[in-house]
């Protein structure tokens, strides 16, 4: 594997954790904005802005209610379409595609973790951490064990035959960090991941994604919760649909 060592501190990360990967920037905004129209009033949710996120690194979007972090992570991760401007993702600008080839672009870069969870209230635990497998194709006794490995990794294996209704809110939240990590996707996009957890299950989810970004994934948490900032490498600050302040971290955990 080739390894390209662009600063001190992912040099840091390469040898503590022996941890060998090329550094890209995955997913990136190029003055992309975000109105909503509802009758004669317009609602700017994201005014143009530029972003980026690298893979080996761990970003926190952080604001409060209502100031635009769901729909720059939106953006990113092609949910929505921007107004004005353009989204990248893993050298695309997903602009010039068809739905189809969107879709699958999606699933092969990016594990979501939505603020409302999404689970497919039918199906059990399992087939919800399998479900993006098998829309990649994958074969389906090997999706059931990739997928039992990510509950395993969450502490949810135990209720692989639960329907989500019949979980906590909490247990719901790390089905579906599951179920975003199963495909390996370089791009991880988290919608207040820790918002349902309790401290001692915020700080296992926060620490395992912080080992993701150690290990070379890209990592986007959005969330008002202060208490998030020490995991981050770089911390965003949003406030009524602008991006205020960015800061680089150096001593992250
Ligand atoms: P945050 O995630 O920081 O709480 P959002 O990105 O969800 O903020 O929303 C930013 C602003 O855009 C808010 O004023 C919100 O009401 C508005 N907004 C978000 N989604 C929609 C929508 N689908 N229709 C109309 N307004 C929306
Ligand atoms: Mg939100």
């Amino acid at each position: 594997m080739i390894e390209i060592k662009l600063n001190a501190k992912l040099y840091y990360c390469t040898i503590k954790y022996c941890a060998f990967f090329v550094i890209v920037k995955i997913a990136y905004l190029e003055g992309a904005s975000k109105k909503y129209k509802s009758g004669d009033t317009e609602v700017v949710a994201l005014y143009p802005t530029d972003f980026s996120v690298s893979t080996g690194e761990l970003v926190l979007i952080i604001g409060p209610s209502g100031s635009g972090k769901t729909t720059l992570l939106s953006l990113l991760g092609c949910v929505i379409y921007p107004t004005q401007g353009h989204v990248n993702l893993n050298n695309t600008y997903t602009e010039k595609l068809v739905d189809n080839d969107l879709a699958h672009l999606r699933l092969n870069s990016i594990g979501f973790v939505f603020q409302s969870f999404n689970l497919i209230a039918p199906l059990n635990v399992l087939d919800n951490v399998m479900l993006p497998l098998m829309l990649q194709k994958v074969n389906s006794k090997i999706a059931a064990q990739r997928a039992h490995e990510a509950l395993k990794l969450l502490d949810m294996e135990h209720r692989v035959s639960s329907l989500p209704k019949m979980l906590s809110g909490g247990e719901q939240q790390r089905v579906a960090i599951a179920r975003a990590l199963v495909t390996n996707a370089p791009l991880i996009l988290c919608d207040e991941p820790t918002a349902s957890l309790d401290s001692k299950s915020a700080t296992v989810v926060m620490e395992h994604l912080k080992d993701l970004a150690k290990k070379g994934k890209a990592v986007v948490v959005v969330s008002h919760d202060q208490r998030l900032r020490p995991y981050a490498n770089r911390i965003v600050e949003v406030a009524d649909g602008k991006i205020i302040n960015e800061t680089s971290e150096s001593n992250s955990v």
